[in-house]
């Protein structure tokens, strides 16, 4: 028998939003966990939400759901309206976008309270506590957003006020050290979460410059451009969102075949082999992906190079006259 969920929580498989759940679940509080994924942040779990949720299930006693925001994230992240941190993060707008969503999941459950891992003061920007409460306004969320982990630090919300949530039994943690947590850890036997580090590529400054590039003359790129985007050397073309992709090993050239679409070309050497070239554009555009595919392989030593590629269904060859080696 299932029980209705009185508490929302955010969930991450990081350390602090585990702990944030434990602690609720520990007042005999039915909590349902939600996991937001975009093409920058666990997208890995795209296509296997079934068996990922059914792992959290059996390695935390964690009952989740899977949210994926990629169509409204991609649009607002042409023009977040509280702007960029130091590389193409939108953290502002990004996280009243996840509790947003979390506030109208908790509408339409008529759960009290939605909880984070958050702890005051352990991120610069977005955990200050000015910043916290900015976000909740924002979300309109004040009242209902309680961070477990630092909740006595804090303001206390609706479900501790009216005795669902016993404040006494949260805690007060702050600040950038992780001692606290680690006991906390130890002692809910908490063993097994993601370290932080594995956490959203758009403040991976070289991957937040190729999708900045994607971005220009007011153009929005698709998931697929973006998984691309996680492989090989990136060559940008003429309008924004065109493209060329040449994998840089063996690793890359399967990655790139599996996920580029019948919307991409494939172009790849014919006599030999080499590296796979991916191309989002036109096929007079496929001469320049040739060109990049001889100068990443052993055909930039050949004058005349047969190339081949394929887009869906059709597919084609011919011949470059090398000129790395006029
Ligand atoms: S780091 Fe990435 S996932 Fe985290 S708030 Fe910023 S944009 Fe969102």
């Amino acid at each position: 028998m299932t029980t209705k969920p009185e508490i929302l929580a955010l969930f991450s498989q990081g350390l602090d939003s585990i702990l944030a759940i434990k602690i609720i679940q520990q007042q005999n509080l039915q909590v349902k966990a939600l996991k937001f994924i975009t093409p920058f942040f666990s997208y890995d779990i795209k296509g296997r939400e079934t068996e990922y949720c059914e792992q959290i299930r059996k390695s935390y006693a964690i009952d989740l759901d899977i949210i994926d925001l990629t169509p409204n994230y991609l649009k607002m992240l042409a023009a977040p309206e509280y702007g960029y941190g130091k590389n193409f993060n939108p953290c502002l707008d990004c996280k009243i976008m996840m509790l947003t969503q979390a506030r109208i999941k908790a509408e339409e459950m008529g759960v009290q309270a939605i909880i984070t891992g958050e702890v005051v003061g352990q991120r610069p920007f977005s955990q200050r506590r000015d910043t916290m409460r900015r976000i909740e306004k924002l979300s309109l969320t004040e009242g209902l957003l309680l961070r477990p982990l630092s909740a006595k630090l804090l303001t206390p919300t609706r479900a501790e006020n009216a005795g669902l949530i016993d404040r006494d039994k949260l805690f007060d943690f702050s600040g950038r050290g992780r001692k606290p947590q680690m006991a906390l850890a130890e002692e809910l036997k908490v063993r097994d979460y993601l370290t932080p580090a594995g956490g959203c590529l758009l403040t991976d400054p070289g991957f937040a410059l190729r999708v900045k590039t994607l971005y220009q003359q007011n153009l929005i790129p698709t998931a697929t451009d973006l998984e691309l985007l996680k492989f090989g050397r990136f060559y940008p073309l003429q309008k924004a969102d065109e493209f060329i992709i040449v994998g840089r090993h063996r690793a890359d050239n399967l990655e790139l075949l599996a996920t580029a679409t019948e919307d991409y070309f494939i172009v790849q050497l014919a006599a030999m082999a080499g590296p796979v070239a991916i191309l989002k554009g036109s096929a007079d555009q496929l001469s320049s992906a040739a060109e990049k595919l001889c100068q990443h392989s052993k055909a930039k030593n050949l004058s005349e190079v047969e190339i081949k590629w394929r887009r869906g269904r059709e597919n084609g060859a011919f011949t470059i006259k090398n000129s790395l080696n006029k």
